[in-house]
């Protein structure tokens, strides 16, 4: 059976990366029909808009998703295509394993945490406006159907993957009334998984306790803005943001993105690590039930990091993007 999935390669090194990805992943033997959609930038000068419905369209059909990053132009009136589709598809779980890779150079050893991100509200509900010249007001939505959802999604996923300690992370100490009702619903969804042990952290103390010492966490349960930064935060742990896979999980549909942008700076040179969108396509294997599949990339990946000779400049080496997927899909077919 051939799985039909979505492919948006995106802007940027997007359309590089996300073909490094669908080599890797068809070296897996496993048949896919990609039906490619764009978005971004890159499509809003030919059709006039970031997100062409058909895009919408494709995702609903497929159920599936692999997505490259999409740039938003900063401060105009432009919305994030991004923040769009996972509003319009109600992916509430951002999900960001951040784990120590071998051979990879790093401060530290040993991470293997994951970030819990909510994904549809929070300050990204996109309700800003001017007040007086001068004065503009940004509004935090938190609501208790989102935060009990995202807390229960965190719960059920630490029991799916036998790990033993969720932190829900906050600022309720300033924000009393917004991040003390999402800690009132981390509490209330804690008291069912009795065998997890929960704690509750302030956002500033836990970006310390993370530089201190990252591998005293298990899982981060966070709301939408403190997730996006303490995840960018977190892929420094593992060597960065070319290393750093994600998934936006809803009800009905999943899309497979990797954190990182889309980095016009290295756009279009053969530059990008891969590694990143094909960890994220690894991700997308387990979604699929396709674990063995979803095992031989983890292991290809680990092979030729650990093999050392081929790595991008952000690990410190000079091979090109088509390179690395090309030695990792060697793995792939020969393991
Ligand atoms: P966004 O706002 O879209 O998340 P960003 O401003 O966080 O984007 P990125 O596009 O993620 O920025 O890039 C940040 C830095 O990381 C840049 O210097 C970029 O070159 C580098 N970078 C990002 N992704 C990769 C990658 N896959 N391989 C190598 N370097 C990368």
């Amino acid at each position: 059976m051939a799985y039909t999935v979505t492919l948006i390669p995106g802007d940027g090194i997007g359309p590089e990366v996300a073909s490094a990805a669908v080599r890797v992943l068809t070296a897996t033997g496993l048949s896919f029909e990609w039906e490619t959609e764009h978005a971004g930038a890159g499509t809003l000068g030919q059709s006039g808009t970031a997100l062409p419905p058909s895009v919408l369209e494709s995702v609903r059909r497929t159920k599936v998703a692999l997505k490259g990053p999409t740039a938003t132009p900063i401060g105009t009136g432009h919305r994030s295509v991004n923040v769009e589709l996972r509003k319009q598809l109600d992916l509430y779980a951002n999900l960001r394993p951040v784990a120590t890779l071998p051979g990879v150079k790093s401060r530290y050893e040993g991470v293997d945490l994951i970030v819990v991100r909510e994904n549809t509200e929070d300050l990204y509900s996109g309700l800003e406006h001017v007040v007086v010249p001068g004065v503009v007001e940004s509004i935090k939505i938190i609501t208790e159907k989102a935060s009990t959802r995202i807390a229960r999604y965190a719960f059920e996923h630490a029991r799916l993957k036998g790990r033993k300690k969720i932190s829900a992370v906050h600022k309720a100490n300033i924000m009393k009334l917004s991040d003390g009702l999402f800690l009132d619903c981390c509490r209330a969804v804690a008291k069912g998984y009795p065998e997890i042990t929960y704690e509750e952290v302030i956002v500033d103390n836990c970006c310390m306790q993370l530089v201190l010492d990252p591998t005293r966490f298990d899982i981060l349960l966070l709301e939408n803005l403190y997730g996006d930064i303490v995840s960018d935060l977190c892929a420094g742990f593992i060597g960065g943001l070319g290393m750093a896979p994600g998934a936006n999980i809803g009800e009905r549909e999943a899309m497979f993105e990797a954190v990182h942008g889309s980095a016009p700076d290295i756009a279009g040179k053969n530059m990008a690590n891969p590694i990143a969108l094909i960890l994220t396509g690894a991700m997308m294997l387990d979604h699929l039930n396709e674990q063995k599949a979803a095992t031989r990339v983890r292991e290809a990946v680990n092979a030729v990091l650990r093999e050392g000779k081929k790595l991008t400049r952000d690990l410190g080496g000079h091979a090109g993007t088509t390179e690395i997927a090309e030695a990792i899909a060697a793995h792939v077919e020969n393991g």
